[in-house]
């Protein structure tokens, strides 16, 4: 009996497992003993990686006449951060252990502390002494060494800090970007100069994004560098309803979790922030979350931040961000919706929903269209070069419209039982009957294709192979 999680509890430990064995997520910088919070994307992550920014590319902003794509900088001008606001105040509650030196969000082990005792709590928006009271009334001991004896609750800024030029000075500070988002409104002026985009639009642009996060564990799910997909919606508050903008974008949102990455929708759930949790500008700040073996956790946020930022920019450059409506005239400074996720958040969510046990057998769900490999070829036997020449052939034209694997070690099942691992959709299996020497004369110039999800084997012409995949992979 197929079952489509594995265990609840172990769940994380065995997609952990399965990454580092098959390639696709491993321990950042592992011959030197690791380094918290980073990963490397193997060559089957680095794949599947790519798949899921593409179907994003491909949804958002080939797919949409009213959405446009950037490729900022990492580097920006460092006013831009503090106009934005993140050199004040992108910071985390931090609280340190004095016994073992153990550094840990507040946040993060109030909520924890509850978490164990089966109750909830809620810490948003609480200040550094509100979070102390809470760990001094509750007696909340370091999850490292037991110990009670903390350092008071302070502010961490999350943004890493670098130098311009070799000589590391006040003026050459530059900061890492925490977010991509922001250089969505630097550029919004070039934008509007030299295309012919007009209001309501978006801006979207994917890339990598820095945080400094000390909270430690769940994988991928918060790291110290992480690709982010982020899009500005301008539009006029005035002529357009942001309501429902809103709603809209949540229906997009969530059609392309369950249609272009094929997650179940019981798997998510929206959360709306409270006053308290909300940033100051924000009119609307919803979360759509997965629920991931810890719990339902953010996925992708949205956020309605009116016209907080290009406002912000206009005062800290003195330039003039604001839009003539070509129509009416109308000159305003445009607000903006604000979808904003991690692509590594969106991979995490896609294995471990994918990921199927049954019986024996265990295998990736993967949609076909986002899975690392498209097809597998194997010859029967590695050791008869008629077989092995053919499938060569075979494996050589499918390559040229799809990524295909190649595998000729051991035995067949184990070669099953790898490709399953990673989510190839079909493994394909060339014979003597492909080479019209076995018994039945009508497999001549067929193939064995087996599906990943049923197990189930049927001859195909080798002449309509491709036709027969495309179909299958992107209906
Ligand atoms: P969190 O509350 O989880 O720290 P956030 O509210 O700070 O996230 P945003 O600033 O809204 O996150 O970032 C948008 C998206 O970017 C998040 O929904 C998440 O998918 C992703 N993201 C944010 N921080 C990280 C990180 N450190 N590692 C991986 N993905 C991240």
């Amino acid at each position: 009996m197929a079952n489509a999680k594995g265990t609840e509890d172990n769940l994380m430990e065995k997609i952990v497992a399965l990454s580092k064995r098959r390639g696709f997520v491993y321990p950042g910088s592992e011959i030197y003993g690791g380094l918290a919070n980073s990963y490397e994307y193997g060559p089957v992550g680095a794949e599947l990686k790519r798949n899921i920014q593409n179907e994003w590319w491909k949804t958002f902003i080939h797919g949409r006449s009213d959405m446009v794509g950037l490729d900022s900088s990492i580097i920006l001008h460092p006013k831009v951060w503090e106009a934005s606001g993140h050199v004040s105040g992108f910071s985390d509650a931090m609280i340190e252990c004095k016994k073992c030196h153990t550094r840990t969000r507040a946040d993060h082990l109030i909520e924890n502390h509850f978490a164990d005792r089966q109750e909830s709590v809620s810490v948003e928006g609480k200040q550094e002494a509100e979070l102390d009271a809470i760990i001094a009334e509750n007696a909340i001991k370091c999850p490292v060494c037991g110990s009670f004896d903390w350092t008071p609750v302070r502010k961490f800024n999350l943004l890493f800090e670098t130098h311009v030029g070799i000589v590391p000075e006040a003026q050459s500070k530059v900061y890492l970007r925490g977010e991509t988002a922001q250089g969505i409104f630097v550029a919004f002026k070039n934008i509007i100069d030299s295309t012919r985009v007009r209001m309501p639009f978006g801006v979207g642009q994917l890339g990598k994004s820095f945080r400094n996060e000390i909270t430690k564990g769940n994988f991928i799910f918060r790291t110290l560098e992480f690709e982010q997909a982020e899009i500005e919606y301008f539009f006029d508050p005035e002529t357009t309803d942001w309501k429902g903008l809103f709603e809209g974008w949540k229906r997009d949102m969530e059609a392309f979790i369950t249609g272009a990455l094929g997650v179940r929708k019981e798997n998510l759930r929206w959360r709306e922030h409270g006053d308290e949790e909300r940033s100051f500008y924000s009119k609307r700040t919803e979360d759509l979350e997965y629920r991931f073996p810890f719990g339902f956790k953010e996925l992708w946020g949205l956020a309605y931040r009116t016209d907080y930022d290009l406002n912000q920019h206009m005062k800290s450059s003195g330039v003039d961000l604001s839009y003539t409506d070509p129509a009416t005239g109308r000159k305003f400074v445009p607000h903006v919706i604000e979808p904003a996720v991690g692509i590594n958040r969106l991979l995490a969510m896609v294995m471990l929903d994918a990921y199927t046990e049954d019986g024996d057998r265990t295998y990736l769900r993967l949609k076909p269209a986002i899975a690392p490999y498209k097809a597998a070829v194997f010859p029967l036997l590695a050791n008869k070069p008629a077989l092995v020449e053919r499938a060569r052939a075979i494996y050589g034209g499918l390559r040229t419209r799809f990524p295909v694997a190649w595998d000729d070690r051991g035995n067949i099942g184990k070669r099953y039982y790898a490709q399953d691992e990673i989510g190839t959709p079909f493994c394909i299996t060339i014979d003597f009957g492909t080479l019209g020497e076995s018994a039945d004369p009508s497999e001549k110039g067929t193939v064995t294709v087996r599906d990943r999800d049923t197990g189930a084997q049927e001859r195909i012409p080798e002449a309509e192979l491709g036709e027969y995949l495309h179909g299958k992979i992107y209906r």
